[in-house]
């Protein structure tokens, strides 16, 4: 992924501004598909925040963020600890599991049987993870191919600790939102489709979908979970 500026320094009161005008949108588009505007959690995309720049989140009431990279993640976290909730978003390799692990509440990004045999064996209690869906199967994208997802569970039950809770995706970037609804409808029929294959198992229950581009598309078609980056630093 592309390394765009940095933001080396953030106004707290825009950003509570931004998220305050957010939660409002999503809340209405909650009403409008007759959903609980508490099901939606935002977590903040931290990855083009500079470490010093976080501060201003946790001062605008951020609590949940999402780091794309290891390193960054453990930087952040020796900084702000708990100062914020801190999930995994980006593509984990099983060599960087060790590192993850210890200080996430959850890993988004779940793609291959490598890196869940690797929290398998290092976690000391069960992981909450999501299954990195490639819904709209565009080439050159990390994700399960909806084909493949079968096959893909069955191999990833042989690993106890990991706790499938639900389904990720990242929709492809197009001018009109609305071109994505599709694409999160399919991801929630998915879920919905693997949460009764695999009712004795796992619960599908998180949906983690919708970007700045996109959020309340994802919020009307059932996202639990919005990864918002530019909307609130602009
Ligand atoms: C950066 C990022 C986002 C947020 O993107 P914005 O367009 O800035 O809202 C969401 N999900 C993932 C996986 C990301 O890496």
């Amino acid at each position: 992924m592309a390394r765009c500026a940095t933001y080396e320094r953030l106004d707290p009161g825009r950003v509570r501004a931004n998220l305050d005008r957010v939660r409002e949108e999503i809340a209405a588009a909650c009403v409008r598909a007759g959903r609980d505007p508490e099901e939606v959690e935002i977590l903040v995309a931290t990855k083009y925040v500079a470490p010093a720049a976080m501060a201003a989140l946790a001062e605008a009431g951020v609590s949940l963020v999402g780091e794309n990279r290891a390193q960054d993640l453990r930087e952040k976290h020796a900084l702000y600890g708990d100062r914020f909730t801190w999930d995994f978003i980006g593509h984990l390799q099983s060599n960087k599991v060790r590192q993850v692990l210890p200080v996430v509440r959850m890993v988004h990004s779940i793609n291959s049987i490598s890196t869940v045999a690797e929290i398998n064996r290092r976690a000391r209690q069960p992981a909450d993870v999501l299954l990195q869906v490639n819904i709209g199967k565009e080439a050159g994208k990390y994700g399960i191919i909806p084909s493949e997802v079968d096959r893909f569970l069955e191999e990833a039950a042989r690993y106890p600790k990991v706790n499938f809770s639900g389904l990720m995706t990242m929709p492809p970037l197009v001018a009109d939102p609305e071109a994505v609804r599709p694409i999160f409808a399919a991801l929630r029929g998915l879920a919905s489709e693997l949460s009764r294959k695999w009712r004795d198992t796992w619960q599908f229950r998180q949906l983690s979908m919708g970007t700045s581009n996109d959020y309340v598309i994802a919020a009307e078609e059932g996202a639990t979970i919005v990864r918002l980056g530019g909307v609130l630093f602009g």
